[in-house]
């Protein structure tokens, strides 16, 4: 940081002294503070990052004028301050406040380049401008040429390609191939079976047809961005420790997290707690044997469809089956070599992590459902009782919801809901869960969050929405949310804490909803 800093100040230096006429200063000025609002943020200055942030506004209506910022004073003292700023240590984004993690959001999801190819421009013209809406940098090419040499320049984070006749498909695959790790989506004008084949033959990740619902467009591009930074989560049980650090080393040097389990005691915790994609279970060991391991791990229903593979030297085919009978899904042979264990285990993560993805949401948003919600309050409230810490949960429910659907129809009202889950999605962290509970209400858990914060956070949520323009074809209108807040640990448990959310909400809506309320007014706490 700095270096970024001192680099920054010389070229405002630069720009004061630039001939009138020279604009090249004042970009390249524009593009290192738009790199230091990018890499401070990212890194948690997020101190420093803001003025990168305010420089960048602050230069736009000069840019736009051509002319040059000189002596102006309010850049010049941001300039200057950044010295000052640069030793506040990084704040994790746990710590960060809502403002800084939409600022943190926004800066990563602004980036997502999109190629879109088509024979036929004016058939992608409105889509390309729906995206634009939403911040995608989006880049159109009418021929496989062209969109070859583009990605040879810069790697896209997806291709979408409009069909109106399969040849394009053909005439892509002289230019990128699936194994590149771009993915491709498929808009195509016609669902058979012909066509999808042809369409997975051609490797591409999704496949929608036309005309296209751009929620499910979005929602395909949202579990593009979201894959790309998925990571696996792998549970080793060993009772030798060098071969299980071994596993762990090579798996997270491929992206993987890793936990080594030696003692039986806690392994249905740590299944809980570490919701591991795939356990890799030795076969012998002291105190209690894998096939047993797997039995009581069977024994519960939720665990049925966790992926569980032995790693053993048994090479006896007859000893191996038997192990498999008790529900094991397969056998690696040590020793076995780095790269085959990476695959073999990312194989089946990534195939139980896709699975367990659909099963646990809400098919019309996308968001955790109502069963896996309570797991994950669950799990967040046991965290919280051995680390002394927060958590808030809150429930939201869309105000007068009924109106939507009488005035302008069941499937304008669906709209509003899945609006309401892409932008909870997109504004809250990662460690938060959002989820559908039910029709029009909402859930979120909040890990390490206060009342008072959680109440910010909700609020300024619900004050962004409510400016929020929803279209029924020709007419706009806007609705509104209201919320109900409870906190551990002034709320134990799962059944408490739901209730006084529910009641906070309750309460919200009779003082006049489009507000939040949180248990403290109900008088506890
Ligand atoms: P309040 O402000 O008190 O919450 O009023 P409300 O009208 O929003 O609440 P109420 O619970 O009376 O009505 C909720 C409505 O939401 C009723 C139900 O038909 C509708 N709804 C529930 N699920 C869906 C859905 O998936 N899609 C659509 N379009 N409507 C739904
Ligand atoms: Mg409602
Ligand atoms: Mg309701």
């Amino acid at each position: 940081m700095p270096k970024r800093i001192a680099q920054i100040q010389l070229i405002w230096k630069t720009v004061q002294h630039a001939p009138s006429d020279s604009l090249t200063e004042l970009e390249e000025f524009a593009q290192e503070s738009h790199k230091l609002a990018g890499t401070a943020i990212t890194l948690g200055f997020v101190d420093l990052g803001k003025r990168g942030r305010d420089i960048e506004i602050l230069l736009k209506p000069f840019l736009e004028n051509k002319t040059l910022p000189k002596g102006d004073e309010v850049i010049d003292a941001i300039v200057t301050s950044l010295n000052e700023i640069s030793d506040i240590a990084p704040k994790q984004p746990v710590e960060m406040t809502y403002g800084e993690v939409s600022l943190l959001h926004e800066i990563h999801k602004k980036k997502q380049l999109t190629y879109v190819i088509s024979s036929q421009e004016e058939d992608t013209r409105e889509m390309i401008e729906q995206l634009q809406k939403i911040d995608y940098d989006i880049s159109f090419f009418a021929n496989t040429s062209e969109l070859g040499d583009a990605i040879k320049q810069a790697t896209p984070s997806v291709i979408i390609a409009d069909l109106r006749e399969f040849n394009l498909l053909d005439d892509i695959s002289q230019v990128w191939r699936k194994e590149s790790g771009v993915p491709l989506v498929v808009l195509c004008p016609t669902e058979c079976w012909r066509s999808r084949l042809n369409v997975a033959q051609a490797g591409a990740f999704s496949f929608i047809q036309k005309p296209i619902e751009y929620d499910d467009l979005l929602m395909v591009l949202d579990n593009i961005l979201e894959a790309k930074h998925v990571q696996y989560h792998v549970l080793i049980v060993d009772d030798d420790r060098v071969i299980a650090e071994h596993y762990s080393i090579v798996l997270q040097a491929a992206g993987m997290k890793t936990l080594l389990l030696e003692n039986m005691e806690h392994l249905l915790d740590e299944i809980g707690e570490f919701n591991p994609d795939i356990v890799l279970m030795d076969l012998y060991m002291p105190d209690c044997s894998g096939i047993d391991a797997v039995c009581v791990i069977r024994q519960h229903l939720s665990h049925t469809n966790l992926p569980i593979v032995y790693i053993s030297g048994e090479t006896d085919l007859k000893m191996q089956m038997e192990a498999l009978q008790v529900g094991a899904d397969d056998f690696l042979i040590k020793p076995i070599n780095d790269i085959h264990l990476t695959q073999a285990v990312s194989i089946r993560a990534k195939r139980f992590r896709k699975l367990s993805t659909l099963m646990d949401r809400d098919s019309l948003t996308g968001l955790l459902n109502h069963s896996n919600l309570k797991v994950a309050l669950e799990r967040e409230l046991s965290r919280a009782r051995r680390h002394a810490a927060n958590v808030s949960f809150a429930m939201i429910d869309i105000d007068h919801f009924k109106l939507v659907n009488d005035k302008y129809g069941h499937p304008v009202g669906d709209k509003v809901i899945k609006g309401v889950a892409r932008r909870l999605n997109y504004r809250f962290r990662k460690t938060d869960t959002v989820a559908r509970y039910g029709g029009e209400e909402f859930a979120l858990v909040l890990p390490d969050t206060s009342t008072d914060i959680a109440l910010e956070l909700v609020n300024e949520f619900r004050v962004t929405f409510s400016k929020t323009p929803f279209s029924n074809g020709s007419e706009t209108f806007y609705t509104t949310l209201s919320a109900g807040i409870a906190t551990f640990p002034e709320f134990q448990s799962l059944e408490t804490i739901i209730e006084a959310a529910d009641s906070s909400l309750y309460l919200a809506k009779e003082k006049g909803r489009n507000r939040v309320v949180t248990h403290v007014e109900l008088g506890f706490g």
